[in-house]
């Protein structure tokens, strides 16, 4: 390691200078460690844990002190509400103290937590605001298609997911209208909705939909249409930029005239999402389509910042439900169809198919997994498929009903419904007590029924406090246990959300 102090000296000072070294920091986290409990005390536990626990000593110079904070959420929120606070802890220990300065561990430290990826770590990283690459989009030649893929990695497709496999229901129509109109627009069209951001859980159709998508707007070879898993973002950007080709992904970006990025949670590390901002608004300014899928709507995708949620929030966000008994039953059969394609003496009669529908209730994988195997079985021991072997074979497949993936704007209806108040003074900022105690409730439901962060579920309260979920959540917790009623509505609440 190269350190221009110890360089210059030999041997026993090395040893001398490192251990007046650690006695400072020793002496500097002593401090430090009285400055925190100071803080504890003055802001109570609570607010203490929710903003200050990973707040990290970076040094201290004369009359400064540099604290660090993994969040630029956390630092601007610190700065906005305990600015002063911090300093007069820090005054108590230290009077010389009459600055305090602030900054977001990963954008400064080298050594970045494993899981943020390499790029956050590379020395060439790009920094946010690193020359906006896209803004001459507009006005740049094309690049073939071929080149854009090499210098991308577009994502495997697979022949199977196209829109005429693709079966539609109620909980998907939308979500596939939109998906067709995107890949029958033509170069130059105006267009209608971007980014498309389509959400839904697992196995519910969002890949078949997007790669329906990149099917048919390759079709006539008069578009572009690239698609890229979230990670496949992430790692070809790492990998042009560590060959020091940033350009050249720049470039080839500029040839696509549909970016259709999947499984968008999984889009992490600052600069990353920095690179995704840049690409995103540029596309979109350029007028180019972006389609997005995620587990999540925009708002939930915490890791964002809010910019990014914003404009993600800008085009037309849709949702594709759980898939009802007739759908399942179309995936099915279509299933079915396809395999017979190779397979012409398989065969699965109605019964079995109208047993599976009910049977499999989880997602569109499971259902193409006991295709597979009834297949697999038939095959193997050349028998027909009977209702029997279908029960048998797909035993495991079957789940307990999974619980309802409950949503706080559920909770806000259906509290403001049984308060009989508007969701919106849910949300508002009136502090009446008809409004305050469904508040609550409905604050203290989004905690128990659903896996959202106090935060989250603050910022979806009509941009609340964290510690104000909190003390909702106590406090109903609290009433419950002495006030029969109440914890009967709550209960009442609880069934109605949750059936
Ligand atoms: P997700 O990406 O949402 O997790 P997938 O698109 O991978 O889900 O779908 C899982 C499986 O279910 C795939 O085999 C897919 O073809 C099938 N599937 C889901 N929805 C539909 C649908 N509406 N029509 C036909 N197949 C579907
Ligand atoms: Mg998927």
């Amino acid at each position: 390691m190269h350190d221009p102090l110890f360089a210059e000296r030999p041997g026993r000072n090395v040893i001398q200078i490192r251990e007046v070294a650690t006695q400072m920091s020793n002496m500097e986290q002593d401090r430090w460690s009285r400055v925190k409990g100071r803080l504890r005390s003055t802001v109570g536990e609570d607010v203490y844990s929710s903003w200050f626990a990973r707040m990290d000593l970076e040094s201290v110079q004369g009359e400064s002190v540099h604290l660090s904070v993994p969040t630029r959420f956390l630092k601007s929120w610190i700065q906005a509400h305990y600015a002063e606070r911090v300093l007069a802890c820090w005054q108590a220990e230290l009077p010389d103290v009459h600055r305090i300065d602030l900054t977001v561990r990963s954008a400064m430290r080298c050594a970045a937590p494993a899981k943020e990826p390499a790029v956050a770590t590379d020395p060439r990283r790009v920094e946010p605001g690193d020359g906006r690459p896209h803004a001459d989009l507009k006005t740049t030649a094309t690049t073939p298609v071929s080149a854009s893929h090499d210098a991308l990695g577009g994502s495997p497709l697979d022949p199977r997911l196209t829109f005429a496999s693709f079966v539609t229901g109620r909980s998907n129509t939308l979500a596939y209208a939109a998906a067709r109109q995107v890949a029958e627009g033509r170069r130059g069209d105006a267009v209608m909705f971007n980014p498309l951001y389509i959400h839904a859980g697992v196995g519910l159709g969002k890949t078949h939909l997007l790669q329906a998508v990149t099917w048919a707007g390759n079709a006539g070879n008069e578009r572009k249409v690239l698609y890229l898993t979230a990670e496949k973002f992430m790692y070809g950007f790492v990998a042009a930029l560590k060959s020091q080709t940033a350009l050249a992904f720049k470039e080839a970006l500029r040839g696509i005239d549909v970016l259709v990025i999947d499984d968008l949670q999984f889009l992490q590390g600052k600069s990353t999402q920095a690179e995704f901002c840049h690409t995103l608004n540029a596309l979109i300014d350029a007028g180019r389509q972006v389609v997005i899928a995620a587990d999540r709507p925009p708002s939930d995708l915490e890791s964002l910042d809010d910019r990014v949620r914003s404009r993600l929030a800008g085009g037309l966000v849709v949702e594709m439900g759980s898939l009802g008994e007739e759908l399942r039953l179309g995936i099915l059969k279509s299933r079915v169809e396809a395999a017979r394609v190779h397979h012409a003496s398989f065969d699965v009669p109605e019964p079995v198919l109208d047993y599976l529908a009910k049977a499999i209730t989880h997602n569109g994988r499971d259902l193409e997994g006991a295709i597979n195997r009834l297949l697999a079985h038939s095959k193997l021991n050349a028998q027909p498929v009977t209702l029997e072997m279908a029960e048998r074979e797909v035993r495991d497949l079957i789940r307990p009903q999974e619980p309802k993936r409950i949503k706080i704007e559920d909770i806000q209806r259906v509290v403001a419904r049984q308060y009989n108040v508007s969701r919106s003074d849910l949300l508002s900022s009136r502090r009446t007590a008809n409004v305050v105690r469904p508040r609550q409730v409905a604050m203290y439901l989004a905690k128990t029924l659903t896996l959202r962060s106090l935060p989250e579920i603050g910022r979806r309260f009509g941009g609340r406090d964290h510690t104000t979920v909190l003390h909702a959540v106590r406090k109903i917790e609290a009433l419950v246990s002495k006030d029969a009623t109440l914890s009967d509505e709550v209960e009442l609440l609880k069934r109605q959300l949750q059936e």
